[in-house]
């Protein structure tokens, strides 16, 4: 299977996500989702659109004490992520 640096959700690295990844369905690990945007099979904010997902990243950031452009750097590739392009 293919796994990914990145969430393909909101692009958070895979490394820094405390539970290794999302779950599907049957229990086993995500390699694609992190455990904040892929729970039990389902995305925990399914009607999130890629605008509203950049933004919710950067707001993040920024409350963890990011520097603003490099929120902005992050966040730029959120709409080629796998979740975003596979709907359209
Ligand atoms: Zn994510």
């Amino acid at each position: 299977m293919k796994t990914y640096k990145n969430c393909q959700s909101c692009s958070m690295p895979m490394k820094r996500d405390e539970n290794g990844g999302g779950t599907e369905a049957d229990g086993t690990r995500s390699a694609k989702f992190c455990s904040h945007c892929y729970v039990g099979g389902h995305f925990t904010m399914p009607d999130v659109t890629a605008p509203q997902m950049q933004a919710l990243v950067r707001d993040k950031m920024v409350a963890m004490g990011f520097p603003k452009f490099l929120c902005g750097f992050f966040t730029h590739g959120i709409p080629k992520l796998e979740r975003w392009s596979a709907t359209r």
